[in-house]
């Protein structure tokens, strides 16, 4: 591992345009007036002060999108005129990609570059495939008797609350906001509280694009006033998720004492990634090691559970070793940095925690394990070798950048280890054999199986977990229905 320093970074960082709630078309303070800080994870410093929301702003929020949904023209435009919209805020948020980068960049640690050349045109991508859905919604015909015919409806569900994450604070906003755009719904955005700014930017942009007041609201702040006062609303008709499964239990309990609304959950992981030994381990390795450590590991589909079968082992994990000496770890806004800050404080501290939990329980640490010497979260890449499946770094998802790597000898002996978890949201298989890999994707009960590819996304590929990783889909056009009320109309023929 190398370390650079971020005083060798040149970046012009932008600067902060908006801070306030965004309700109703316009930039408001929040009722109480209250602010709170986002810090900068690069150098602990504070990067801007922004409205701190809470129930009264939700209320108010709510209020604009009811109002928008019941009687405001976003529902009543046909499906071409919102794919027009919608068309147009992509094209915005292409012509703003820099200053949108440099947002996440800064907030969440992440690797400037690559926000800018992926996460970023993502979001575009994502808005252009659900403008194209737009016109696509159809019912069904239904010839039910001799004497009745029906049609069913979609029509679609309402006011949306969607609840976002800091890990990818701009995909993981428009896989939802997007769908349920194109669906006719009207939206309250509460973003996380580590990465509030780019969610400010995209609503000043879906004004200019045309998209109507109140269609679009944001309500920075914390998860359990914000957030909580969101999910607990007696007037949103649902709940979109992504984030941690234990939040994901409050939300549901709020929903189910509140409304009864539906919701969509998107929560942790603890993927595996399974290597077979007819792989090519200078290619494969490179792949695993990414898998694991991309974006600092925090990500919900990491693949920190590295089963690598025996024949092969030895040499994979010298490999593993060699990525993880030559990975540079410093700032994001550095081209040569590979890896960027833990999100804040405690999520450093938890991550540090957790690789003594590994050292305690018997793991070995062959590389990493430390935080750098300097101001900011940095943490090294750290790879475990003999892990036992009851570990707790076997078990827990750690988002971070720690990798535990387990040998395994028979397929059917790692299908059942890989399943020996309660997260179902993605596992990798790597090997030239079609039959083992079809079987291992049977028989894995997770919601995306990548073969010999690894976080590969396309806006059409429907994105969930099984079990405790969540349910529902977000992307494809499960990540559009989900938005839509199913009404059948049954009339005597
Ligand atoms: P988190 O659950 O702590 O927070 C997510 C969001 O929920 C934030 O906006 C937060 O303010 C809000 N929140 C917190 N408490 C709340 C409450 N009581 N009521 C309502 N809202 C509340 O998660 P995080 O730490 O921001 O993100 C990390 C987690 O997200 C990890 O577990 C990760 O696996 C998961 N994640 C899942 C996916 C997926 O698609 N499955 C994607 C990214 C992240």
């Amino acid at each position: 591992m190398q370390s650079k320093d971020s005083s060798k970074s040149n970046f012009n960082i932008p600067k902060i345009k908006f801070t306030q709630l965004f309700i109703n078309g316009e930039f408001v303070d929040s009722v109480s007036g209250k602010m709170f800080e986002t810090i900068d994870p690069r150098n602990e410093e504070v990067i801007a002060s922004v409205a701190e929301g809470d129930k009264d702003d939700v209320d108010l929020a709510v209020k604009a999108a009811r109002e928008a949904f019941d009687n405001g023209p976003w529902p009543r435009l046909s499906p071409k005129e919102r794919r027009r919209i919608m068309l147009k805020f992509a094209d915005l948020i292409l012509e703003h990609v820099e200053e949108i980068a440099a947002l996440d960049a800064m907030d969440a640690g992440k690797l400037f570059s690559v926000v800018k050349t992926g996460d970023i045109p993502n979001v575009a991508d994502v808005l252009c495939y659900y403008a194209g859905a737009a016109d696509k919604i159809h019912g069904t015909t239904l010839k039910m008797s001799r004497e009745l015919q029906g049609y069913t409806l979609l029509e679609p569900i309402g006011v949306v609350g969607l609840i976002i994450p800091w890990n990818f604070p701009s995909p993981l906003l428009m896989h939802k906001v997007a769908p349920a755009l194109a669906a006719g719904c009207t939206v309250v955005v509460k973003p996380a509280e580590q990465t509030p700014l780019s969610a400010l930017y995209y609503a000043y942009l879906a004004k200019q694009a045309g998209i109507p007041d109140g269609v679009v609201n944001v309500v920075t702040g914390f998860g359990p006033t914000a957030g909580a006062a969101l999910s607990s609303h007696m007037d949103v008709d649902k709940i979109g998720f992504t984030g941690s499964t234990e939040v994901g239990r409050l939300i549901m309990h709020a929903a189910a004492t509140s409304n009864l609304k539906p919701v969509s959950l998107e929560l942790g992981g603890k993927s595996p990634f399974i290597v077979f030994d007819d792989v090519d381990v200078d290619k494969v390795a490179p792949l695993a090691f990414v898998g694991a450590v991309y974006n600092k590991g925090e990500i919900c589909v990491a693949g920190s559970r590295l089963f690598i079968q025996e024949g092969i082992y030895d040499k994979f994990v010298k490999k593993l070793v060699e990525m993880a000496k030559t990975w540079v770890v410093g700032d994001p806004f550095d081209p040569n940095t590979r890896q960027g800050p833990q999100i804040d404080k405690i999520q450093f501290e938890k991550v540090l925690s957790y690789i003594e939990h590994g050292k305690k329980e018997g793991a070995t640490l062959l590389t990493g394990g430390n935080s750098l010497d300097r101001k900011g979260y940095f943490i090294e890449p750290t790879i475990f070798v003999d892990v036992t499946d009851e570990m707790t770094i076997a078990k827990e998802e750690i988002f971070g950048p720690v990798l535990s790597v387990m040998k395994f000898k028979t397929v059917e002996e790692v299908i059942k280890r890989a399943n020996c978890t309660k997260y179902g949201l993605a596992a990798g298989v790597m090997t030239n054999d079609l039959n083992i890999a079809n079987t291992v994707s049977r028989s894995i009960r997770a919601g995306v199986i990548w073969i010999n590819c690894y976080f590969a996304f396309d806006p059409d590929c429907p994105f969930g977990g099984y079990k405790c990783s969540g349910f529902e889909r977000d992307l494809g056009m499960e990540g559009l229905h989900k938005y839509l009320q199913v009404k059948s109309v049954v009339t005597p023929i």
